[in-house]
Parts: C-alpha cells; sequence; structure tokens
C-alpha cells in the first residue's frame, strides 16, 4: 500500500501494532495451553481460550480485509487486558502451593507483550496493563506488594517518557510537513507567475486553462496584444524604463478586463488574455477598453511612429471554437498581424480578418 500523507503513515503503524498485538497474545495463549497440558481442565481455561480464539480470528479478519479502517486498539487492548486478569485470577487458585512467584511472572509475561507491542501507544499500553496488575496486586495480599509495585511503576514511568518524546516528535513532524507542503504551494505558484508583472507566464495560462475548459463550457476568446515599437522604447529610454512601462501596462490590462478573464505575458512584450463566456462584441468592447486604458496611461514614447507620442498596443482576437485552443491563437495572431499593419493602436478581429482576405484576396501577400 503505498503512503500519501503522514496520517496515514500513523494509521499504518497503529494497524502494525495491533497485528503484533494479537500476535504476541495468541502465542502466549497457546504457550500457556501448552504449559499446562498435563492437566487437561486447567490447560482449556476460558479466558486463554478466548484470548487465542478472538486473536487469531482478528488478525485472518484484518488479513483479509486490509482496507477496513478502525481504531481497534484500545478497545481489543483492554478485553484482553481483562483476559489476562481472569486468566491469572483461576491460574493463582491452582498454582499457589508451588509457584509463590507466578504473580510476578504473570504481570511480567503481560507486560512484555505491551512493551513490544505497545510502545507506541500509551493508552492502549495502561489498558492493557491495569486489569493483570490491579488482580496481581489484590490477589498477593501484601506479600510481595514492593515487587509487584516496582514492577508496575517502572516501565509506566518510562512509557510516559517515551511518550512525551514521541508526541514531540509527532508534532515537529506535522508542523515540517505542513511547511514544505505550504511552501510546495508557493513554489508552485510562483512557477505559474511572470516575476515582471505578476500575471500568469504560459504555464500558468495553461494551467487556468485547463481548469476552464474541464469546468465551463461556453463561448471563449483568445485576445493577443502587442505594444507597439517597444524595440525602439527600449532604444530610446532604457532597458529599465522599458521594464517599468511593461509593469504598467500589464496592470492596465489587468484593471480593463473582468476578474474572471485571464490574462497572461505570453511573450516579451505580448499579452494574452483569455475572455470567458462572452459574445464577439463583448469581447471587442474589453479589447477596445484595453486599448483605450493603456493610452490613457500616457506613458511618452517619442518613437511611436506616426502612432501617437506615447505608448500604444494593437490587437487580434478570435473565438475559441471546440475548444481548440491553438487554432485560437493562430487566428488571433494573423488579426494582429493585420492590426500591426493598419498602423497599430488597432483593435482586430478573426472575423474581420476574413472578411478582408475575401474583399481584398491580394492583402496577405502584400502584408
Ligand atoms: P511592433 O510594433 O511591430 O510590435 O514592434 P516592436 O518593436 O514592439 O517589436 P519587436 O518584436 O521588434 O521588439 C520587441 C521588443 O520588446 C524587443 C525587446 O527588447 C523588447 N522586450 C521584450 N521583452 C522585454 C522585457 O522584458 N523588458 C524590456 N525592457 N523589453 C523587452
Ligand atoms: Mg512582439
Ligand atoms: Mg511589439
Amino acid at each position: 500500500m503505498k503512503i500519501q500523507s503522514y496520517d496515514e503513515l500513523l494509521y499504518s503503524k497503529h494497524r502494525l501494532s495491533l497485528m503484533l498485538f494479537l500476535f504476541l497474545n495468541f502465542a502466549t495463549s497457546l504457550f500457556s495451553m501448552l504449559r499446562l497440558h498435563s492437566t487437561l481442565h486447567i490447560a482449556l481455561t476460558q479466558p486463554v481460550l478466548l484470548i487465542s480464539v478472538m486473536c487469531c480470528a482478528l488478525l485472518i479478519w484484518m488479513i483479509l480485509l486490509p482496507q477496513w479502517k478502525f481504531p481497534l486498539l484500545n478497545i481489543v487492548a483492554s478485553i484482553i487486558g481483562l483476559l489476562w486478569a481472569w486468566q491469572i485470577y483461576i491460574k493463582n487458585e491452582m498454582v499457589f502451593y508451588f509457584d509463590g512467584s507466578f504473580l510476578l511472572i504473570s504481570l511480567l509475561s503481560v507486560f512484555f507483550i505491551g512493551a513490544i507491542a505497545l510502545g507506541d501507544h500509551l493508552l492502549a499500553f495502561c489498558l492493557h496493563i491495569t486489569p493483570a496488575s490491579l488482580t496481581a496486586l489484590l490477589l498477593d495480599n501484601g506479600h510481595d506488594t514492593a515487587m509487584l509495585l516496582f514492577i508496575i511503576i517502572m516501565p509506566l514511568i518510562g512509557f510516559a517518557l517515551h511518550h512525551v518524546m514521541l508526541r514531540r516528535r509527532d508534532q515537529f513532524t506535522r508542523q515540517l510537513v505542513r511547511q514544505l507542503y505550504e511552501e510546495k504551494e508557493t513554489l508552485s505558484d510562483l512557477s505559474m507567475l511572470d516575476p515582471l508583472t505578476g500575471l500568469y507566464n504560459r504555464r500558468g495560462l495553461k494551467n487556468r486553462l485547463d481548469n476552464i475548459l474541464e469546468n465551463h463550457s461556453g463561448s471563449h476568446f483568445v485576445l493577443l496584444l502587442d505594444i507597439d515599437h517597444f524595440k525602439a522604447y527600449n532604444d530610446s529610454y532604457g532597458h529599465a524604463m522599458g521594464d517599468q512601462a511593461l509593469s504598467r501596462v500589464s496592470f492596465a490590462i489587468r484593471d480593463a478586463v473582468r476578474s474572471r478573464d485571464i490574462v497572461a505575458r505570453y511573450g516579451g512584450e505580448e499579452f494574452l488574455v483569455l475572455l470567458t463566456n462572452v459574445n464577439e462584441s463583448i469581447a471587442r468592447k474589453l479589447a477596445e477598453r484595453i486599448r483605450e486604458c493603456v493610452l490613457a496611461l500616457e506613458i511618452p514614447h517619442r518613437n511611436n511612429k506616426e502612432v501617437s507620442t506615447h505608448v500604444t498596443v494593437s490587437a487580434g482576437f478570435a473565438p475559441m471554437l471546440a475548444d481548440d485552443f491553438e487554432a485560437a491563437i493562430a487566428n488571433a495572431d494573423r488579426a494582429l498581424y493585420l492590426a500591426k499593419n493598419r498602423g497599430r493602436n488597432t483593435i482586430l478581429s478573426a472575423g474581420e480578418l476574413e472578411l478582408t482576405s475575401l474583399r481584398q484576396p491580394e492583402t496577405a501577400d502584400s502584408l
């Protein structure tokens, strides 16, 4: 079974502890029967029989149904603890005349099983040893009280300290896992954003597009925008100013569209806007609003030849038909190309492009 999370890891540890606990109790109960087989009615005491049958049945069940999830450890530890206490009570009456250390050995056996299988489960350990410990103390009648208390208290102190350390380690690991997860999320978010503009990069765009195509059927448009004569801008004002202009233009684009539209930096000074659930007329209005907003920034551009004295953008847009994003980009790009040739600071749709080529078949060649 592949473990996916820290909680699953803890659960699998819990399950293994339970299986080990059942196995040890099953083996001890068998041993207990065999050891006493010279006297048949003692060998078949009810508690030992119940322990062996219960452990065997549960073990088989857990092996056959590994997907079955139920935190049984505490319940099983209590029941088997009670059965061992019952067994100690029955056996004590039969062996007292030849074995004075019977109670000590019995108690040690119960602790031994608990220590091996329930070392990381303090509550289950306590539930397992309490009935046998109380029974031994009661049956002892004050003969070996100090020794019995020693056997009971020393492991309890050890387990309590071990439990505290375990809790701390567990908290630390959980915190570490949470931190790693958050950092992974942050890195994944950052890897989808363009550092200069804060817009989606191509990877982020692809991610959002997949999401939209999966969850929102509707009519979507692809809008491609390109800053006019930006090379000349860099040449006149320097690369740093160019970066600033890019950043301001990207803000203007983001502000001009609706929050559900996806804006990405598609290339150096090219932007792509995925206009979701729009018709052609709304797509045109949004594109026009972007063009006006960029112009309204009034970023001086003395080399925006014959277009404007400020930074401007040209755009082409096309519908996304049958969820074919690549075809829509290619159409929008052709419209953008024509918009550039129509003098820039211009918006054109792929539909207009088709009309133009119908009216003037030679236009494409002349570009
Ligand atoms: P057109 O109007 O035809 O689009 O002309 P243009 O000069 O904008 O187009 P061209 O493709 O010739 O040049 C694009 C320029 O954009 C070139 C490059 O230096 C600039 N550019 C691309 N990315 C960045 C960037 O991150 N920062 C800056 N400052 N400039 C960039
Ligand atoms: Mg370009
Ligand atoms: Mg350009």
